[in-house]
């Protein structure tokens, strides 16, 4: 029995752990490859304090080692399930299953919902984040896919930095167009050429690996120690909502684990 299970180990996950580990409680990251987070296709971070230019792959690479020498235990796999079992909460991972006293829940965006091109084209054009790729693109052509209430204004700060910018707020039929980077967009059967194509969404339901958890707008519901509406159960990084970014996620692994671990010693 873990007293603290992590459900997903990108940044939000094992920033987390680290300081799980560093308050003397023992941790475990559940977690799919490193691959699987969103940072690692990016060639770029520019805006992570104190690392100036590195890879996502890098970065995460890094972050793992320093998790790794710390003491977090890693857990290989998709956790399918977790089952609050009142003292302690259940994760199945496949045929594994698991036990922690408290949950910590960094599972990321959920992009299930991609469109054509979206995942091959991811980092090679296709972003989800204005502030950290736009300046990318300045001077070149740029299409936002804009299906939140902020779209408009990223997209203008799209123009401010330079780039010219179609805003695509309707749905229907879309398909990212480009074999090594993205080339074009295409909208209801016409192409728009471009070199990158934004794509705004609300993430969708994160309530289906646990029961009763609850959600806003397909983001984890959380205060301002990250719990979630249950007990013992906490949440940190793009799954609990904008802005997807690495200092955001990182900052709220931290607080949920000082949360988790301020709940096990009331225990
Ligand atoms: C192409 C790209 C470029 C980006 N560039 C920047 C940038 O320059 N600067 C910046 O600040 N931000 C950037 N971001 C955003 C940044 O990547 C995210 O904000 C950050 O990765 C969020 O961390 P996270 O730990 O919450 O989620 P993730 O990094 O997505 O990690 C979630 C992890 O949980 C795992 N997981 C999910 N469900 C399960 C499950 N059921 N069982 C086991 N494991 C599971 C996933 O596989 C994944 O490994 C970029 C994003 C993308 C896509």
């Amino acid at each position: 029995m873990w007293d603290i299970l992590i459900l997903g180990g990108g940044p939000a996950g094992l920033s987390a752990a680290m300081t799980a580990v560093r308050r003397k409680k023992t941790a475990a990251v559940v977690s799919l490859p490193m691959e699987e987070s969103a940072i690692y296709p990016s060639r770029l971070v520019e805006n992570y304090p104190g690392v100036p230019s590195v890879s996502g792959r890098e970065l995460l690479e890094r972050m793992r080692a320093q998790a790794e020498a710390l003491g977090v235990e890693f857990l290989s796999g998709r956790a399918t399930a977790a089952m609050d079992m009142g003292q302690s909460f259940g994760v199945a991972i496949g045929n594994d299953y698991t036990e922690g006293r408290a949950l910590i829940l960094c599972t990321g965006a959920d992009r299930s919902g991609a469109i054509a091109g979206e995942r091959e084209l991811l980092g090679r054009g296709v972003s989800y984040c204005v502030t950290c790729d736009g300046m990318l693109y300045r001077g070149k052509r740029t299409a936002v896919l804009g299906f939140t209430r902020d779209a408009e204004s990223e997209a203008q700060l799209l123009r401010d930095m330079g780039c010219s910018v179609e805003l695509f707020t309707k749905k229907g039929s879309y398909a990212i167009l480009g074999e090594e980077r993205v080339e074009g967009l295409r909208f209801n059967g016409a192409v728009t050429p471009c070199e990158a194509v934004f794509i705004l969404r609300p993430s969708s339901a994160a309530d289906t690996l646990l029961s009763g958890l609850s959600v806003d707008g397909g983001h984890i519901t959380v205060n301002r120690s990250m719990e979630t509406s249950l007990r013992g159960v906490f949440a940190a990084g793009d799954c609990t909502g904008e802005p997807y970014q690495l200092a955001k996620a990182v900052g709220e692994g931290n607080v949920a684990a000082l949360s988790a671990c301020a709940y096990l010693e009331k225990q």
